[in-house]
């Protein structure tokens, strides 16, 4: 009987356990990629960059001589009934942990049960399985350093390639369209600029990972916090839509420890933050929306997205130029430096005292390589009420992050027209993507600062002095 391998955020062939399995079980595979409820949930920056994800994905699929069938609709109904439709004896998916992928899954695993099939999930979107690192009491980590020396000499499965043959059903199913479905359209923001910063698919990511192990591992210890060089492996969206597996990059890296480039053993430990972000989402899945650490909850954010301050810092124009640059990267590229990331983090929640959920939600609309745990860790991390966070004094000085990271300025004239004779064409981008409704204009004069940031520093640790735990 034909088994159906249930596709989400792991749009690649190779290392895909759940398609192995079913190439394995023999007999007709059937790939299904269903539009439910979480992938409505996607702010517009991650739909887009699925459906781009999904295109390529289709035809690397059509190449295998194989498809993938679109459905839409909750998923404990559709992935039975296509079951059902086609006579499957099986269903096949990779793990996915946050909440409520972990409740549907659940879900539709008793579901497919209850009519006799076998259902099964596969490990492969991470590289260990939260539940299976723990401390010595059989407890989980909440910090980091003893985290990672607890998973860094483990053994990671070698990745595995993509399968020679997936038979095909005599008969395919229908399949909705994916221009029907448009989920590019909530990207009303010039998704045309976007697309010039990405190169979707499988292949791409492995290009990119081949070209960071050549050129770029070895320095990354010394590069990868530079704003103003391009010193990371710019994985992220690859990962984030799993057309990469992270035991791909996993080997890539010991590979190159072994060659002896120095920044190895860095990127593999990086490498290993993802996977402690999903640790704690998987032990805590409050993280995602609530202050991790209970006693935060009292602490007075403002959290109004119509707020001044709060627009000009999601419009980029805070008067803080290194905070402007990176606001302005994401929105023309989707991507944004982790550096930077940190910086934003830390102007919006401490200079302007404005809740992290306001951040991680604007993150969230607008990141192609958003990925729930690390955005909501990452936010936590820097607002200081995680539970691995930045001690809550460390308020990051932009200016003199700015000196340190970028240091003549590279990264900010990249990206800020404004006050430049002859501004390049990526600052200008920023004009072209944003839409009208702000009314801005590449000739405007830049921005006085919404808060300086002496003033939002004070501010920042006077509010943090007097809270009251
Ligand atoms: P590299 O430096 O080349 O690192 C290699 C890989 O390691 C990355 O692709 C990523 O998978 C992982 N990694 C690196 N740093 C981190 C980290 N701090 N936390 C978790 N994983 C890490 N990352 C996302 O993928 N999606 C997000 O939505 C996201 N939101 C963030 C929000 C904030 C406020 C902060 C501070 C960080 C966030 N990060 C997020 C983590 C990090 O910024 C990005 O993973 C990184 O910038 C991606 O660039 P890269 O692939 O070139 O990374």
């Amino acid at each position: 009987s034909p088994t159906l391998v249930w596709f989400r955020r792991d749009l690649r062939l190779s290392d895909h356990a759940a398609l192995s399995a079913a190439v394995a079980r023999g007999g007709p595979v059937i790939p299904v990629f269903l539009r439910d409820h979480t992938v409505d949930a996607l702010g517009a920056a991650p739909k887009w960059r699925l459906e781009r994800g999904l295109e390529v994905f289709m035809a690397a699929l059509e190449e295998a001589g194989s498809r993938l069938i679109l459905r839409a609709g909750p998923a404990r109904e559709v992935i039975p009934e296509l079951a059902r439709e086609t006579g499957a004896g099986a269903v096949y998916w990779q793990r996915a942990y946050d909440p409520a992928s972990v409740e549907r899954d659940t879900d539709v695993k008793a579901r497919i049960r209850e009519e006799g099939l076998e259902a099964k999930s596969f490990a492969g979107h991470l590289l260990f399985e939260p539940w299976t690192v723990e401390t010595k009491q059989g407890a989980f980590y909440k910090v980091y350093s003893p985290y990672w020396r607890a998973v860094k000499d483990r053994e990671v499965p070698e990745p595995v390639s993509a399968p020679s043959g997936i038979a095909a059903p005599g008969r395919w199913p229908e399949s909705a369209s994916l221009a029907n479905w448009g989920l590019g359209a909530a990207m009303n923001r010039g998704a045309a600029v976007l697309a010039k910063h990405v190169t979707a698919g499988e292949q791409a990511a492995q290009v990119r990972l081949g070209t960071f192990m050549r050129d770029g591992v070895a320095d990354y210890g010394e590069t990868r916090d530079r704003l103003d060089v391009d010193g990371t492996s710019r994985l992220s969206e690859y990962l984030s839509l799993g057309e990469i597996s992270p035991a791909r990059c996993w080997h890539a890296g010991l590979r190159a420890q072994a060659e002896g480039k120095a920044g190895a053993s860095k990127f593999l430990a990086e490498l290993a933050w993802r996977d402690f972000a999903y640790h704690l989402m998987w032990h805590t899945p409050h993280i995602l929306e609530e202050n991790w650490r209970e006693e935060w909850r009292a602490f007075p954010w403002k959290e109004d997205r119509r707020l001044r301050e709060v627009r000009l810092w999601e419009q980029a124009r805070t008067g803080i130029e290194v905070v402007d640059a990176a606001l302005r990267e994401m929105y023309v590229t989707g991507y944004m430096h982790n550096r930077a990331r940190m910086i934003v983090a830390s102007y919006l929640t401490k200079h302007l005292m404005v809740h992290w959920r306001v951040g991680q939600a604007w993150f969230d609309d607008c990141l192609i390589d958003w990925d729930p745990a690390s955005n909501a860790m990452g936010w936590q991390w820097v607002a200081g009420c995680g539970p691995d966070a930045a001690p809550y004094f460390r308020v990051f000085n932009p200016e003199t992050q700015a000196e340190k990271f970028d240091p003549k300025g590279a990264y900010r004239r990249k990206w800020i027209a404004e006050g430049q004779a002859h501004p390049p064409q990526s600052a200008l981008a920023y004009f072209c993507a944003v839409p009208r409704s702000w009314g801005l204009a590449g000739s405007d004069a830049y921005p006085e600062p919404v808060v300086s940031a002496r003033e939002g520093r004070e501010a920042a640790l006077a509010a943090y002095e007097n809270r009251d735990f």
